[in-house]
Formats: structure tokens, sequence, C-alpha cells
């Protein structure tokens, strides 16, 4: 079911509140109480979208996050009461598409769950793209440079599809932080200077004098082919 949303959250009273907002606005919900049953839960159902704890009792959240993220691409966001920045950049680096911390406002939530809905059908309506030796097969969500695979997180996939989709066009940090990571994320101008350094490291021949993603001093970055 394209609708059907998994909660994997230890708190029963966030799990009951999550549901009855959820359900109020079309989806339908799946519970899992740790992260032995949440794993379970991902594999069984294909959930469109996951709600992720970190705290659960028998795992933390970061470590499933990481292992279900070798076979899940659907979008998964965290809800958590952690609110560490090297909290929020580990998770994201992990492939979670946003995190939103503990107490959470219920229609903020809901908007990103739907913006995270919307991205996702986006990319993959995609075909196989071929740039001089880096090739991306935006269906299976592949990436080859000179015919390797090279392993990106989610998020600097996440990045690399959107720089592809505007190849040409400066993307501002605000424009870039907007679409990978949020609305909520706009002050984080760390993450794309982050992420853009990872990225080039994988792709680029020399990250050092980079051919694909070029930096725009003080506004942000140009994919160029
Ligand atoms: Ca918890």
């Amino acid at each position: 079911l394209e609708s059907e949303i998994l909660i994997i959250e230890d708190d029963s009273a966030i799990r009951r509140l999550l549901t009855i907002a959820l359900e109020a606005s079309g989806f339908s919900v799946r519970h899992a109480a740790n992260a032995r049953e949440g794993k379970a839960a991902v594999a069984m159902y294909l959930p469109a979208l996951i709600l992720l704890d970190l705290g659960l009792p028998d795992q933390d959240g970061q470590m499933l996050l990481k292992d279900i993220r070798e076979w899940y691409f659907k979008p998964l966001i965290i809800i958590s009461a952690r609110d560490a920045e090297s909290e929020i950049i580990k998770a994201l680096d992990h492939g979670a598409n946003d995190y939103i911390t503990k107490p959470f406002r219920t229609a903020e939530l809901l908007a990103r769950i739907r913006v995270a809905l919307r991205q996702n059908i986006k990319s993959v309506s995609e075909p196989l793209i071929n740039f001089d030796g880096l090739e991306i097969d935006f269906g299976a969500r592949i990436v080859k440079k000179h015919q390797l695979m090279v392993k990106l997180t989610a998020t600097e996939y996440a990045l690399l599809s959107l720089f592809v989709k505007n190849a040409g066009k400066v993307l501002t940090h605000q424009f870039i932080l907007r679409e990978v990571w949020g609305p909520g994320y706009t002050e984080r101008t760390e993450y794309p200077r982050v992420f853009v350094g990872q990225l080039r490291k994988k792709i680029e021949d020399d990250s050092n004098a980079p051919k694909y993603i070029h930096t725009e001093s003080g506004v942000g970055y140009r994919f160029q082919v």
C-alpha cells in the first residue's frame, strides 16, 4: 500500500497519538515496539514511509537505521528526543530523509511526511543518465564511476539527484537544504558543505579540482556537465 506508514517506537502514548493523526490524514498505520519487530515489519510490509524512534529498548535506532537502509529505499523520518547536532547529522548520513525532535507538532510532522512521500515519487520516475564516465540509474538507485559501483549514503544520493535534475543551474545553500533535508533545516548551512565534500570524494576524479560539482562562492553550488 502506498499510504502505509510504519511507526517503530517503544512509547505507546506516542504511537497512539501518531496513529490517530495519521489515520485522520488517510494513512494506514502499522506499529513495532522495538527494533526486532521493526525490522521484521519493514521486510514483511515494505511500508511507504517509516517513522523511527532512536531510543529503542533492544537496539539503538541509529544502528537499525543503518541496517535497514541497506535494502529499504523509501522515505524514513527520525522522531527522537535527542537533539544533539552530531546525532542528527549521523542519522541523516545513515540515510534518514528527515529528523524531527520530540516534542514535535503533529501538523509539522504530517507536512514533512507529505514532502518525503512527494520527493520519493519524483525520484523514481527518472531514467538512466550518463555523463562522461559518471553513470546514474535513477530507477535502480545505482551510481557508477568509470563503470565501478560508487556506494552513496541516502543523503549523498539525494544531493546528487538534486544536482543532476538542476544541471547547469546555481543552487543556493537554502534551496539545497530545503530540498534535501526539508523546510526545517534552512539554518543548517554547514550540511551542504560537509555532504558536497563527501560526494566529491566519491564521484570526482580529483575532489580538489571538481569537474562536476562547482562551488559558487558565497552562494551555493552548480552541477556542470
Ligand atoms: Ca523511545
